[in-house]
């Protein structure tokens, strides 16, 4: 079975059990209307070391901050501001006091960087490796909230930022050059949080998640639940060092993936460039077809490359 096979399959048998107003599996964040308009988000992600870091190519204080770095992420891409967090730790016997001290204050650093609260987790022992799992909050306005599901025939697609670094970064780590500036990228994600929040205050914006497989895998996420295709000019995505193949198959990059509606994006590119002071990448157009397909296209001219994102099994 495949990553999203075994998803799909826990999604279908939850389906009779009441989800108590929490919305189903699906997007970035489930979330939960607590009244006065208001909603929680919630989301959770594991790091487990072979999989997701090897601990000689990572310092304990980068992993503590890229273990809540992937989570706010998630939470940005929801459209609201994370507000808390929960993180619990399984160490096998060899981790060191002093690996587990500089692993939380990692975490504790961009913790207080972001202005999230720490209230809970847990602790216990590993036969296997390091495995860390966060557990990421958001509180905001309903009407803020970004799903997946929500891009329109015609909407313009957009990344927050370049691709393909990070996993640029994993290859020089994997080649033994861990000092590259792409390893360091990699290592310490920033998650768009000030982005991700001032999106969710634009009506203009439909849908938005995070881009943590890759754009190929990532998008179709968004053109399934939205019922869409999309059209992209592989020439107007910003690759790092220009590999547009690892810009489009990398995983790891947490830039935000959204659609604008299209009469609207002039003036939202114009605003955006005023007040981030940085470039917005229109990548493509969401269009109207039978499945969630992504035709490619490069100076204009159609093109059939088979590019796949990053999945686990
Ligand atoms: P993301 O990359 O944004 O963290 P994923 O691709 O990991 O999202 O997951 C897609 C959706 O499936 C999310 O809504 C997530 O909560 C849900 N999901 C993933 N694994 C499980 C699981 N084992 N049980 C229930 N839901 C899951
Ligand atoms: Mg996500």
């Amino acid at each position: 079975m495949t990553e999203f096979g075994l998803i799909d399959y826990v999604a279908k048998l939850f389906q009779g059990v009441s989800h108590h107003g929490w919305e189903s599996i699906g997007d970035d964040c489930t979330v939960l209307p607590i009244g006065g308009g208001e909603v929680l988000v919630v989301t959770t992600d594991m790091l487990q070391e072979g999989v997701h870091f090897l601990c000689h190519a990572t310092s304990a204080r980068e992993l503590g901050g890229k273990s809540l770095a992937v989570n706010l992420s998630d939470v940005a891409a929801m459209g609201v501001k994370p507000v808390a967090t929960l993180l619990s730790l399984a160490l096998p016997a060899e981790c060191c006091d002093e690996w587990a001290k500089e692993f939380v204050e990692g975490f504790h650093s961009l913790a207080t960087e972001y202005d999230v609260a720490l209230v809970g987790g847990d602790t216990t022992s590993s036969q296997s490796g390091v495995s860390i799992n966060v557990v990421a909050i958001g509180r905001g306005r309903a009407e803020c909230v970004k799903r997946r599901s929500a891009a329109r025939v015609g909407d313009v697609i957009y990344v927050g930022g370049e691709l393909g670094g990070s996993a640029l970064g994993l290859k020089d780590i994997l080649q033994g050059s861990v000092d590259s500036d792409y390893a360091a990228l990699h290592r310490n994600p920033r998650p768009q949080v000030e982005l991700g929040q001032w999106l969710g205050t634009r009506a203009e914006v439909h849908a938005m998640m995070d881009i943590s497989d890759g754009l190929a895998s990532d998008l179709c996420h968004i053109l399934k639940l939205s019922h869409c295709g999309a059209q992209l000019e592989v020439n107007a995505i910003p690759a790092a060092g220009g590999d547009i193949e690892t810009a489009v198959c990398g995983g790891e990059d947490y830039k935000l993936l959204f659609t604008v509606e299209s009469d609207a994006a002039e003036r939202f590119e114009s605003e955006y460039r005023e007040i981030f002071q940085q470039p917005i990448y229109n990548i493509g157009r969401i269009t109207a077809a039978d499945e969630p397909r992504i035709c490619w296209s490069e100076d204009g001219v159609e093109i059939y490359p088979e590019w796949r994102g990053f999945t686990h099994f």
